[in-house]
């Protein structure tokens, strides 16, 4: 590690770090940007599908460049119930065409070739590298450790903390307090090696087309579901489920996977795939809430580190990099007033509590704390619906109006129409 000083010292180089050391590099500042992992998304996992925004607003050309596995046209979900699945599919072919609009990447391709793009700007890498602390001076952040002695110091101005979900630092900094398990899920994924012909005659896609699929009825009534990504030439399939509930439930994560993937509606969809990478990973599910203090004297938070991660249309990843952006533009501002003390780095909350990210996380502020204590939700719900639509396809002689007053009777029975009419009200104020 250097003795020299830098303006800014960004922490982790995941969509987040990688953005923000991009932004800041690329105006001239010297930056160093440090993971702990081998190589830049060495240790990162998620689903699989990222957005244009707001990567094309610093990187226009990015499609161009970037390793991008297959442009997203069909987005399905699937409600499932055991032996049972509803599916729901939006096909585009809009999203076929430039500018297209989400993409399937695998973390490993990406995050690499992306911190490659902030070294071109001029950052510094520096890999191998597991930040334990923050080094302060009358309370201001005035740098890093990686281990112990001063040849493992590091020393900036300002200091951006993007080490993911579980940041040890945001706690060492006080912004946030250790992890709760309601407020994570834990995600498990496997990458199935699959030919290319195979994945595209299986879903119905073109050359370079890709599917997004979202499952929910197959967490036991725990807060989560499962999803299936394609690849180039292999399928992400990965379920997340809220750790209280799995810790409450007593389940083992990779039991509920390979119940899932052995679920008789997805077990076709996956057959003749090659398992070629099992990772596990943790996801913020606080939604508005959740979100900490983002700022203080010489330190900055971004990405999953300040909990910036809304689930329901599987954003993560956008939102990351959005919060490096303004972490970015923040920083350089700042070196131009030259003060990096909270006064100017505030900044940066403002900027980002205006922004659709967090303006997008306060429309959905309730829905973590609804989600968590509806298990019917993720079970009674699927069942029910698969039940119904079984029933009115079921031509045996009876009169539909029997069914229909034999489904209402189940409803009743599972549910209670009143709780329905509950629940209904409550997704509606959720989602408009
Ligand atoms: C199962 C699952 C599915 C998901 N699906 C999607 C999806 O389809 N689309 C989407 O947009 N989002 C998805 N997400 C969320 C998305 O992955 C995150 O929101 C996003 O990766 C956050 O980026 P980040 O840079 O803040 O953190 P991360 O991507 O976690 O990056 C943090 C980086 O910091 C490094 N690091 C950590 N600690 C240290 C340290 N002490 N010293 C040095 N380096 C350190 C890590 O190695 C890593 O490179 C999913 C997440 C999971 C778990």
């Amino acid at each position: 590690m250097r003795s020299e000083k830098f303006d800014a010292i960004v922490v982790g180089a995941g969509p987040a770090g990688t953005t923000a050391a991009y932004v800041m590099a690329k105006a001239g500042l010297s930056v160093a940007l440090l993971e702990r992992g081998d190589y830049p998304g060495a240790k990162n996992m998620y689903g699989g599908a990222m957005y244009r925004w707001p990567l094309e607003s610093i990187i226009p050309d990015f499609l161009a460049k970037a390793p991008i596995e297959r442009r997203i046209v069909d987005h399905r979900l699937m409600i499932l119930s055991k032996s049972s699945g509803l599916t729901m599919n939006f096909k585009d072919l809009a999203f076929a065409k430039p500018p297209y609009n989400a993409f399937t990447v695998l973390r490993a391709k990406f995050d690499r070739w992306y911190a490659g793009i902030a070294e071109e700007a001029g950052a510094l890498l520096v890999t191998s590298t597991n930040v334990t602390d923050l080094i302060r001076d009358k309370g201001k952040v005035i740098g890093i450790r990686a281990g112990s002695g001063s040849e493992n110091e590091l020393y900036g101005d300002v200091v951006i903390v993007a080490d993911g979900a579980n940041s040890k630092l945001a706690v060492k900094a006080g912004l946030r307090r250790p992890l709760n398990p309601k407020e994570v899920a834990l995600g498990i994924k496997e990458t199935l090696e699959l030919d290319p012909v195979v994945i595209e005659s299986r879903f119905n896609l073109g050359r370079y087309e890709g599917a997004a699929i979202q499952i929910i009825g197959v967490t036991h009534g725990m807060m989560g579901g499962g999803f299936v990504y394609t690849n180039q030439n292999s399928l992400s399939i990965g379920i997340v489920v809220l750790l209280e509930h799995l810790i409450r439930m007593k389940m083992r994560p990779y039991d509920l996977l390979d119940e899932f993937k052995s679920h008789p509606i997805m077990a076709p969809m996956i057959e003749g795939g090659e398992p070629k990478e099992y990772s596990a990973h943790l996801v913020p599910e606080a939604g508005y809430y959740g979100i900490p203090k983002l700022c203080m004297d010489g330190l900055l938070l971004v990405g999953d580190a300040a909990f910036l991660t809304s689930s329901v249309y599987q954003e993560g990843v956008n939102m990351a990099m959005a919060s490096g952006i303004y972490a970015g533009r923040t920083v350089i501002e700042a070196k131009e007033r030259g003060d990096y003390s909270l006064k100017t780095l505030s900044n940066y909350e403002k900027l980002l509590r205006s922004s659709y990210v967090v303006r997008e996380l306060y429309h959905l502020r309730n829905l973590p704390e609804m989600f968590a204590n509806n298990p019917r939700l993720f079970s009674i719900y699927p069942d029910m619906i698969n039940y119904a639509i079984r029933e009115l396809l079921t031509m045996n002689g009876e009169l539909g109006r029997y069914k229909r007053k034999k489904i209402v009777r189940k409803v009743k029975e599972r549910i209670g129409l009143w709780r329905l009419l509950l629940d209904l009200v409550g997704i509606r104020r959720l989602l408009l």
